[in-house]
């Protein structure tokens, strides 16, 4: 199982040489902003360097809401960073299930989202797996509780979509942990990547905060517990740095090295 970490971008490498890691995930654009990712003068040296990388997309990107203003430049926007991302040989983009304001009819936003892989598909589809990633908050969310992703995948039937299960986000958002990769295998029937973060808030508090893997609300045994029931690559996005960071990777190892 390859386990990394969410790093900054100047040089991923270096960064996941610092943490022992085996894999990375980064940005290629401001996290906040609209601004179309560059080419990386890196990309050949990122491409061979037997790390898995992961690229995660603004969050801005909204490619679910009916407000034109976000949605239509969300789509471009994420096909321009499937675009890169393919470029630099990652084996995923990462992107938000996104969300509908409210009164809005959340139906029109599993739509949006089918609208979203048809326009990338009249440009020869998305280079790479984009993986759907759950979120924790919000009461319109496309993918915060798991009859919401159950529409979404139906709404995505005709697609290859991934998807990225995120723990802080799923515990935060009210879906208990236990048991929960057969529940989204049951709807998904992929799961691409485990994002693996503790919560700072508490269950089904909404809040999207990470912390360390041994800190926070979360039983890190149930961490654990997911990472090995769902057999997928693994990305901590958790605080601390370089020490932090490879404290939590070590301890997956760890826990993952011992018998279930
Ligand atoms: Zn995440």
């Amino acid at each position: 199982m390859r386990i990394g970490a969410h790093v900054d971008p100047s040089d991923p490498l270096a960064e996941a040489a610092a943490r022992d890691a085996e894999a990375v995930q980064f940005f290629l654009a401001d996290p906040q902003g609209w601004k179309a990712p560059k080419p990386r003068e890196d990309a050949d040296r990122l491409r061979d360097a037997g790390v898995d990388l992961y690229v995660h997309a603004p969050y801005v990107i909204n490619v679910a809401t009916l407000n034109n203003r976000i949605r239509i430049p969300s789509r471009k926007l994420l096909l321009g960073h499937a675009t890169a991302a393919a470029a630099v040989g990652a084996k995923g983009l990462i992107v938000h299930g996104g969300h509908v304001n409210a009164g809005d009819d959340l139906a029109a936003g599993f739509d949006n989202w089918r609208k979203t892989f048809a326009y990338a598909a009249d440009s020869g589809g998305f280079p790479l797996p984009v993986l759907i990633e759950n979120t924790a908050g919000g009461e319109n969310a496309c993918a915060r509780h798991l009859d919401a992703l159950a529409r979404l995948w139906d709404a995505l039937a005709d697609y290859e979509v991934g998807f990225c299960l995120d723990t802080c986000h799923a515990y935060a958002g009210g879906e208990e942990l236990l048991g929960l990769v057969d529940r989204v295998k049951a709807i998904t029937g992929r799961i691409d990547l485990i994002h693996a973060n503790n919560s700072k808030g508490a269950f089904n508090s909404g809040q999207d905060r990470h912390d360390n893997l041994t800190g926070g609300t979360i039983d890190p045994e149930l961490v654990v517990a997911v990472i090995r029931a769902a057999g997928a690559p693994v990305i901590v996005e958790t605080p601390g740095g370089v020490a932090g960071q490879a404290a939590d990777i070590a301890f997956l190892r760890e826990q993952l090295g011992k018998a279930a």
